[in-house]
């Protein structure tokens, strides 16, 4: 299955903790990477008053189901030293499942599509630089068009 992981860090050379997350992810015999979009800065979200954040998303072929893929995830980031503070606060790495195919998921543990997705628009425009035309399995609507509702909304 194709699925889109979203990474992020604010902290202690960001590039190298999405770089570092990046090999984690390509040494698992689960998962492929097929390709990644640019590293972008970009101003936090939801809690401002921390460091600019760097933003990667990365197309993936996995045999991993979406809860080991998870976990996957999870355990990557605890490997990396990630220490689970206050919610949208800065962070050493994160690593979101955007999307897995066209499957939605509503658990506990895992929302796919991710959640904030559709509002985010760094994600988005990461995404769109693989997958202009994919469509949100719930909203119906690809990748470009929810850039542009967002952008004609006006207020980033
Ligand atoms: P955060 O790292 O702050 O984004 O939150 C991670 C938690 O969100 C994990 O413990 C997951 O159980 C949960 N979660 C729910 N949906 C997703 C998703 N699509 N990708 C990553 N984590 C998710």
């Amino acid at each position: 299955m194709n699925a889109y992981l979203c990474l992020g860090a604010n902290l202690e050379q960001p590039r190298e903790q999405i770089h570092k997350a990046y090999l984690e992810l390509a040494a698992h015999p689960g998962i492929r990477i097929l390709r990644g979009s640019s590293l972008a800065k970009t101003r936090p979200w939801g809690k401002t008053d921390q460091p600019d954040f760097h933003n990667q998303v990365l197309e993936i072929e996995t045999t991993l189901p979406p809860l080991e893929l998870l976990e996957t995830a999870l355990e990557i980031e605890q490997k990396l030293g990630r220490v689970r503070k206050e919610k949208w606060g800065p962070r050493l790495i994160d690593i979101d499942i955007l999307l897995y195919g066209d499957l939605v998921i509503n658990t506990d543990k895992l929302t796919v599509p991710h959640p904030e997705m559709h509002r985010r628009l760094f994600a988005l425009r990461l995404l769109a630089e693989l997958a202009p035309n994919l469509e949100h399995p719930v909203l119906h609507k690809n990748i470009e068009t929810l850039i542009q509702e967002i952008e004609s909304q006006g207020d980033m």
